[in-house]
């Protein structure tokens, strides 16, 4: 199945570039609307499998037009899987990327064991035909001290490999990121339809 027109329901910049980036180089759609504007929605359920089908299906809703969107978590194994489903608020409702690597650093000081992976989970929603949910993981560690100007996020304290996301170029991390990953299995499935 290919997809004629599709809105990403993202209005974080930094998840739309590296979603469209690879949405593109997968022929999966053929046009990305741009340009719309939805009603700010609220992260509520308990899982990331739950807030991307919230997400997906309130902008499929608002917009009439199949809906994609990523809900992300980091997952440090030390902290019991935390911040998981939290990451965007870890530091407090209103944190900003630093402010929750800060406090990750600072929950992790000390701490030799510092395996961690992304998860994300994608839901595609097309209003009155289906809905479609896929999953990709990228493992590797924190490290203590930031590295890199890249990407965005905790990307300057996760280490893949010896490099963090951070000092990877665009291409790089779309080649073996968590995003990317989830984008590649929702297409596998929409190729079987
Ligand atoms: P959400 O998916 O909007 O709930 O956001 C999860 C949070 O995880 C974001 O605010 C970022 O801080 C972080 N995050 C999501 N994707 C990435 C990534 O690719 N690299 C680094 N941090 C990320």
């Amino acid at each position: 199945m290919r997809i004629e027109r599709l809105v990403v329901a993202t209005k974080n910049e930094d998840k739309l570039r590296e979603i469209e980036a690879v949405l593109l180089g997968l022929g999966l759609v053929n046009e990305l609307v741009a340009g719309l504007d939805w009603s700010d929605v609220e992260e509520t359920e308990p899982t990331l499998e739950g807030n991307a089908l919230l997400k997906a299906r309130a902008v499929a809703g608002a917009t009439g037009f199949p809906s994609l969107a990523d809900d992300t978590g980091l997952e440090v194994d030390a902290l019991d899987g935390a911040p998981g489903v939290r990451s965007a608020r870890y530091a407090g409702d209103n944190a900003s990327y630093a402010d929750n690597v800060r406090f990750l650093l600072q929950e992790l000081a000390g701490v030799a064991h510092r395996s961690a992976r992304f998860r994300t989970v994608m839901a595609l929603v097309i209003p009155n035909e289906e809905e479609i949910v896929a999953e990709g993981v990228v493992e590797g560690r924190i490290i203590d001290t930031p590295r890199g100007d890249s990407g965005f996020g905790y990307d300057p304290v996760f280490e893949v490999d010896g490099r963090t996301l951070a000092e990877l170029s665009d291409g790089e991390k779309n080649a073996i990121s968590h995003r990317a990953r989830a984008l590649r299995a929702l297409a596998e499935k929409l190729r079987g339809r």
